[in-house]
């Protein structure tokens, strides 16, 4: 289903832009993500895409930007880290925790989508994609309840719904499962430690001297999808 360079978002082979949705999904993706979106509209939620396909180059970019320390640090808690404190596993750490590593991210798939609710907000509101956005008092209260559910019917989940002590909780971040699991199991370190070789990634032997540490804790510790796959012909 999917090659090594598609994988790991060296190609975008495997995806296909999407104008009725105003970005870029994996094909098998696109009439879920369409049936989602008019459902949702049913109820006066109007589903926004504000993050769909990124590829390998363009996570590279935010990560080294983030590893050289022209952009911010945050910790979990969201407070600013001073760059030139960290030693170099720190500062990998405190960037994957909000950053996936280039090569793993699963927006690389084209399964992956972050959304909003548009008519929740006003026009020139500017998503800021933070926890308190989904919770109770936020202005996506009401899309996170909706996601909860009615997501599954369409083949969807929120692969960091709870703290796993890796990846943050993203209640935006929806994914396609029954293209999205395949994809995982077919990342194995082996083929993201060759296009992290491959790169000009910042602090790329370090990140690979711990990369099946972590490949555990920030790749595979996902909440599990809550739909029933297909059996799905290779
Ligand atoms: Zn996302």
């Amino acid at each position: 289903m999917f090659n090594s360079l598609e994988l790991t978002g060296r190609c975008s082979t495997h995806v296909r832009e999407v104008p009725e949705l105003g970005c870029i999904l994996h094909a098998e993706a696109v009439p879920q993500a369409l049936a989602l979106r008019a459902a949702a509209r049913a109820v006066g939620i109007e589903l926004a895409i504000v993050s769909s396909f990124r590829d390998f180059d363009r996570q590279m970019a935010l990560w080294n930007a983030k590893y050289s320390g022209a952009r911010q640090l945050l910790d979990r808690d969201g407070r600013a880290l001073t760059h030139a404190l960290l030693s170099e596993n720190a500062l990998i750490d405190a960037i994957l925790i909000w950053s996936a590593l280039p090569g793993a991210s699963r927006h690389h798939w084209g399964t992956d989508l972050d959304v909003i609710d548009r008519a929740a907000v006003a026009p020139d509101y500017r998503p800021q994609l933070v926890p308190a956005e989904f919770g109770s008092n936020g202005p996506f209260a009401r899309l996170d309840a909706w996601l909860a559910a009615n997501m599954a019917k369409f083949g969807f989940f929120r692969p960091y719904s709870t703290d796993r002590g890796g990846v943050q909780p993203e209640p935006w971040h929806l994914s396609f499962a029954p293209v999205a699991e395949p994809a995982l199991a077919a990342l194995t370190p082996q083929v993201l430690s060759a296009a992290l070789a491959a790169s000009a990634l910042h602090g790329r032997e370090a990140v690979l001297a711990r990369l099946p540490e972590i490949y555990t804790r920030y790749v595979t510790a996902i909440d599990p999808p809550r739909v029933n796959l297909p059996p799905r012909p290779f």
